[in-house]
């Protein structure tokens, strides 16, 4: 196999804020492998949970380290892929892991999706993000979403440094603007366990139908959403306490859904074993995206059908994305018809 690894920049059309801080553009990796006339892209890039800080730069450096190690390889089957990889962080993993992936249905000819054995009609509408914000620039970001799609399920992030008093009125001012819209809340690890207890019961009181990490990730956090069960009907979903199986399985009794990411499972691989374990589990699933690209993004949709919450809209917030992934249909996501992860240059 032949590699080869570029940085190119990706810009929001809106800045996202969330409780950690705001995004306005990131620089990604994509990592092109060629083997026998077929050529299958990954993607990669820095992020930040609160708890794990990764840079492109380390990543970088980490890939041009390990990559020579595929010169001379034909694609090895994907049974043989663990292994190779295992050397590799999760986020500078998830780069191979794709361009493998879409190099083994390209040379069959075939979507992931359907190489899986899934469904494609199975597929539901993406959660649009409400970054925080004051009142008015929230509904502004609601109305410019609303000009591209039915945005029919809304996610609105919380955790505000400004304390609970302006979460509870950002939620105040959007339940009468739904218009029947679906609301999810993500509070990215911003309350204590105190405001989390107040919270949930009072977001459940105002139809909101999943709280997602509500407190910070830390080892033993499995212990902090037990706190939190049974104070209301409301689904409570782990995102930055969930990165792979050990994750899934420490936290699965305590919560009702996990938030797979490919950047925190480290690719494809890693996500379509949780994604099946959690279902056998009883869990249902979210599917999401840091600051990624059609690419990153249409490499997880091959994912969708077996997803009750699909949050993959990042790629829609961009000014310069490079490529064409999942199909949108007003603000149902599919993966798309193409072989391998079905994405293109734009
Ligand atoms: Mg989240």
């Amino acid at each position: 196999m032949r590699w080869r690894l570029h940085r190119f920049t990706l810009t929001k059309d809106v800045p996202l804020t969330i409780s950690r801080g705001t995004t306005a553009a990131v620089e990604h990796l994509l990592l092109e492998l060629e083997s026998g006339g077929c050529s299958g892209w990954g993607e990669t890039g820095g992020f930040d949970t609160g708890q794990r800080h990764v840079t492109t730069s380390a990543l970088e450096a980490e890939l041009r380290q390990w990559l020579p190690a595929l010169e001379g390889l034909e694609l090895p089957a994907p049974a043989a892929w663990p292994a190779l990889l295992a050397p590799l962080s999760a986020p500078a993993r998830c780069a191979v892991d794709l361009a493998l992936h879409d190099c083994w249905g390209q040379k069959l000819g075939h979507p992931l999706w359907r190489l899986w054995g899934l469904d494609r009609s199975s597929c539901r509408s993406t959660s649009v993000t409400l970054g925080l914000s004051s009142i008015d620039q929230m509904h502004q970001r609601l109305a410019r979403w609303r000009s591209r799609l039915p945005a029919t399920r809304v996610k609105l992030k919380l955790g505000s440094p400004d304390g609970l008093d302006h979460d509870r009125s950002l939620v105040e001012a959007l339940v009468p603007q739904l218009q029947g819209a679906e609301l999810q809340v993500d509070a990215n690890g911003g309350w204590s366990l105190e405001g989390a207890q107040q919270m949930v019961p009072w977001l459940a009181e105002r139809g909101v139908v999943l709280v997602e990490q509500p407190l910070a990730a830390a080892d033993g956090d499995e212990q902090g959403f037990a706190a939190l069960q049974g104070l209301a009907p409301i689904p409570l979903v782990a995102d930055e306490s969930c990165w792979g199986v050990e994750d899934l399985l420490r936290l699965a009794p305590h919560v009702q859904g996990v938030n797979l990411k490919l950047l925190k499972t480290g690719g494809l691989s890693e996500a379509w074993l949780m994604a099946r374990l959690a279902r056998r589990l009883g869990l249902q699933l979210m599917l999401g995206c840091y600051s990624d690209s059609a690419l990153l993004n249409g490499a997880a949709a091959q994912l969708l059908p077996l997803v009750e919450w699909p949050d993959l809209d990042s790629h829609l917030n961009l000014a310069d994305d490079p490529f064409c992934g999942p199909l949108l249909e007003g603000d149902l996501l599919q993966p798309g018809p193409g072989a391998g992860l079905g994405v293109s240059r734009c």
